[in-house]
């Protein structure tokens, strides 16, 4: 551990301990004077990143604003870059500083279950992801496009809906057979290809695939009226239409297809706004945004944690992430969401084409957000400065307290004050 001896200048207590940290991969620990821990970064080459700290003096007022609050380091060497991009999440997770973003937590969001441990499984929305051997999706940005898209699974495959209690149970198939939403696999002895092939459907919708979904249905109907089953061809025809509408909500954005996670910043002074736009089978199926206020280290630092906490715990990989600048440690990244997703990842900073569009979009995107959340604050100065001149103030109220307090006959007094703060 480095400990601050109370040197004016910050950062200069960290760099007479220079020589003695490490030139190796590693974690960092910023601790303030009580031992609470303030920022943890990771590194390639540790003494370098702590080098860059202890020069807080150069004006850097990011640098500068950490090494003013921080009054000890730690440093714990691993034996490579992911290692240690593995170990930063695990340290964020178990001390939640301050000067670290936060990514507001996906509990929030909608997901998708599909329960591949079942023999005939079934798809649902959940709010929950957990290890428990099933698949997830997700999560989804908005929640009514994936009812909507839920639903339309509803009615183009024939999927088993209900839960295993009433699965176990049933002696006969429910309504959902007689409707032709449902195969029935409960009491009827169906071709388990059949089933998986309809499943199979169900998560290219889910994944916005539709231009193969579609292909594959219009084959299906053009082969059931070939054989003169006609009433399977209408069928085929308006799941196909079904499958349809939702493919025009998804507007296509490339047209190699593929899928990505596009990333985009926009920042102005220590506010700052982030996008992420999810791109499946070339088409852009959601977006999250991240907004962070008082972010004052440098954006590269930013860019590469929001990355790591984006993927944290059970969220899709896609084979590319595009960004809108370099980040140290790219490769590390890109290793750590290949082991997530089971194959190669390519974390890419494109600078032509289709990729630097989509990146450029995302950047846009955050610009626009950026501006909105700006209008927002200043909307509400303008609201404090008219309250101040209603009520005769002499300066812009930035606390306004209310009090207020009833009782019944002089008893059981009950008070309450409500505050806003900067309006
Ligand atoms: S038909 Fe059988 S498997 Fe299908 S939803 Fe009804 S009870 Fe479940």
């Amino acid at each position: 551990m480095v400990e601050a001896r109370g040197e004016e200048r910050p950062g200069g207590w960290l760099e007479e301990r220079l020589p003695s940290v490490p030139r190796k991969p590693g974690v960092y620990l910023f601790r303030d004077s009580r031992g609470k821990v303030l920022y943890v970064g990771k590194a390639k080459d540790l003494r370098a990143r702590l080098r860059s700290y202890a020069a807080a003096g150069d004006g850097r007022y990011h640098v500068r604003f950490l090494m003013e609050r921080a009054s000890k380091v730690e440093t714990l060497v691993t034996n490579n870059e992911t290692e240690a991009l593995i170990l930063e999440n695990n340290l964020i997770k178990q001390y939640r500083p301050r000067y670290n973003i936060r990514l507001k937590d996906d509990k929030t969001y909608l997901s998708v279950k599909v329960t591949t441990k079942d023999e005939w499984p079934r798809i649902l929305a959940t709010r929950h992801i957990v290890r428990d051997g099933n698949t997830y999706l997700g999560p989804f940005a908005s929640a009514t496009g994936l009812r909507e898209t839920l639903e339309t699974i509803r009615k183009v495959f024939p999927l088993r809906t209900c839960s295993d209690a009433v699965f176990r149970n049933r002696s006969r198939p429910c309504l959902e057979y007689q409707i032709h939403r449902c195969l029935a696999p409960c009491v009827i002895d169906i071709d388990p290809a059949e089933y998986r092939a309809q499943l199979d459907g169900a998560l290219k919708l889910l994944e916005g695939k539709t231009g193969e979904l579609i292909e594959s249905l219009k084959q299906a109907m053009l082969q059931a009226s070939e054989e003169e089953r006609f009433e399977d061809a209408a069928r085929l025809r308006d799941r196909m239409a079904a499958v349809a509408r939702i493919a025009e909500k998804q507007a296509v954005v490339s047209h190699g297809g593929g899928d990505r996670d596009v990333f985009g910043l926009c920042r102005e002074g220590g506010i700052v706004e982030a996008q992420v736009l999810t791109v499946r089978g070339g088409k852009l199926v959601g977006h999250h945004g991240y907004h962070f206020e008082d972010y004052e280290l440098p954006e590269e630092e930013l860019l590469s944690s929001l990355v790591a906490r984006f993927y944290e715990g059970e969220r899709f990989v896609p084979d590319e992430v595009l960004l809108p600048r370099p980040i140290e440690g790219a490769a590390a990244l890109a290793d750590y969401l290949g082991g997530k997703r089971g194959r190669r990842v390519a974390v890419l900073v494109p600078k032509r084409g289709e990729r630097r569009r989509l990146v450029e979009m995302a950047v846009e995107n955050a610009r626009q957000g950026l501006r909105e959340r700006l209008d927002d604050s200043s909307q509400r100065e303008r609201t404090l400065a008219e309250i101040g001149r209603r009520l005769g103030l002499a300066s812009v109220p930035k606390r306004i307290e209310c009090f207020d307090i009833s009782h019944a006959g002089g008893e059981a007094v009950v008070a309450s004050m409500v505050a806003f703060d900067e309006g």
